[in-house]
């Protein structure tokens, strides 16, 4: 169950979701799925998004960068699988 947004650099508490963005991730371990989710903020949601690698990593990225500039990756705790 997700407690807090999933920006590194917040971890504001989750008492609401009027705001912000959540996503679901499903893994499997054997046959048995791991359902996990993530939370950003209202706040964080502005200038940050989910980027999920091919290895079904979940990491949190700005996403104000001009075009052509490489995206800068924050990775936490919170995010390894
Ligand atoms: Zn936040």
């Amino acid at each position: 169950m997700v407690t807090q947004c999933s920006n590194p650099e917040c971890r504001k508490p989750l008492t609401h979701l009027n705001n912000g963005r959540v996503i679901r991730t499903v893994q499997h371990q054997g046959a048995v799925p791991v359902i996990q989710h993530y939370w950003l903020c209202g706040e964080c949601y502005l200038r940050h998004d989910f980027s999920i690698s091919v290895a079904d990593i979940v990491s949190c990225i700005r996403r104000e960068l001009p075009q052509g500039m490489p995206k800068k990756h924050i990775s936490g705790p919170g995010f390894a699988a």
